[in-house]
């Protein structure tokens, strides 16, 4: 990358840092509010000066489009532009503003193109409203009732944001798109996590986006007095929750193949006094991997934990599943494709990794070809105001996203499959 190309790169950002910032510290620009809308009006102008046509879809996500010569499904990269309350500067926007520069220089370039290339900015990557909103919108995955019921925590509802933001949600079906005009979607985001910073390595090739199941957990037993019922006659349904939550991550880091997450992210007690027997702790657990198989395998041995340790312990188990996604594999050619050019900018391989974290590419991925790099950000921190990614990794990822597109959009071989 020239020093031209990054004074550039680095002025976007400033102009994004510029926008949604909280005075409690980090960037604020949840979905439909005043920031993500500056924020996606900012990329449209920086789009059209690039010599792109931009369009918003009925949902709100921003699609910048460069045409290419033949009538073939769009080479699509980016990212999307909200963040969580008081987050960083680099997750989402990263990827918007390096699908942004891609453009830029492949439009300078005047190289001809065989197909379209698209870079988009979606809407609620975040979750305010649910999680993937703009993309699952796009992919025809939102029903058109979800705009009146999906609320965010703050009470706002989703379609009443739409609107104040001037979209029309008896119109927002229409961000449905034929995902036939999409040839596959390329997307760069921060790690979010530890394990490039700790190789040193400062790109990775994602493999597939993890798939996770939830379990709601709840132990039921009997309440008491805490100082006059004997140890070896009580019901604790804690004691019980307790001695699964040690075994249920035993059980992860012996049958997980050190791939798999297991986390009990939420513990509710009652009566949650100090002086009274727990009766019932409802656990919500996760598990995550990028293997369907061995996933059902260990949601299957947490069921069958919780249900020995309930009999041990007195205590009545019941469980059911929350919410199952399944793993998102990414497309092997375009695997090949990122880790081709990656061996060309840094001169050897990159290292290949799963995404514990799900993204628009996960959505996306499920029907048209994906494939994902990631970048390192300090102490694998995300979500956070001191979220922070080094210029250096930052100028590899996007030579190596720039040297894949030009090749994609030279290539009239690439459909979907
Ligand atoms: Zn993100």
């Amino acid at each position: 990358m020239s020093g031209a190309d990054i004074a550039r790169l680095k002025a976007d950002f400033e102009a994004v840092a510029a926008i949604g910032v909280d005075p409690q510290g980090g960037w604020s620009r949840p979905a439909y509010g005043e920031a993500e809308c500056t924020a996606h009006d900012w990329f449209a102008n920086a789009a059209r000066e690039a010599g792109l046509s931009v369009r918003q879809d009925a949902f709100g996500n921003s699609i910048a489009r460069l045409e290419g010569s033949a009538d073939l499904p769009a080479l699509a990269i980016g990212s999307h532009l909200d963040t969580v309350t008081c987050g960083g500067l680099y997750d989402g926007a990263l990827g918007v503003l390096a699908g942004l520069e891609v453009a830029r220089r492949i439009a300078r370039s005047g190289e001809a193109r065989a197909r379209p290339l698209e870079i988009i900015a979606f809407r609620d990557e975040e979750g305010r409203f649910g999680a993937f909103t703009g993309s699952r919108a796009m992919a025809g995955q939102l029903p058109q009732d979800a705009f009146a019921s999906m609320r965010a925590a703050d009470g706002a509802v989703l379609g009443e944001a739409m609107e104040a933001a001037g979209f029309k949600t008896e119109r927002a079906d229409a961000a449905r798109r034929d995902m036939a005009q999409i040839a596959c979607w390329l997307e760069l985001h921060i790690e979010q996590g530890p394990v490039l910073e700790a190789t040193g390595e400062p790109i990775g090739v994602v493999t597939a986006i993890a798939g996770q199941e939830r379990l709601s957990i709840r132990f039921s037993g009997s309440a008491g007095h805490a100082g006059t019922t004997p140890m070896h006659l009580r019901r604790d349904a804690f004691a019980a929750a307790a001695r699964f939550a040690d075994r249920f991550r035993d059980m992860i880091l012996v049958e997980g193949e050190n791939s798999a997450r297991g986390t009990i992210g939420i513990v509710r007690v009652t009566p949650n006094q100090g002086n009274v027997i727990p009766s019932q702790v409802s656990l919500g657990l996760e598990i995550r991997d990028i293997s369907a198989p061995l996933l059902a395998h260990l949601a299957g041995r947490a069921r069958a934990l919780a249900q020995q340790t309930g009999e041990e312990m007195s205590v009545d188990v019941s469980c059911r599943t929350s919410y199952a996604a399944p793993p998102v594999p990414m497309d092997a050619r375009l695997v090949a494709a990122l880790d081709g050019a990656a061996r060309e900018v840094l001169g050897r391989p990159a290292p290949h990794m799963p995404s514990g974290a799900n993204h628009d590419a996960g959505i996306l991925g499920a029907l048209v070809p994906a494939a994902m790099l990631f970048v390192p950000c300090d102490g694998g921190l995300s979500h956070v105001p001191q979220e922070h990614t080094d210029w250096p990794p930052i100028a590899d990822a996007v030579a190596v996203m720039e040297r894949t597109a030009r090749r994609l959009l030279a290539s009239t071989e690439l459909t979907q499959c």
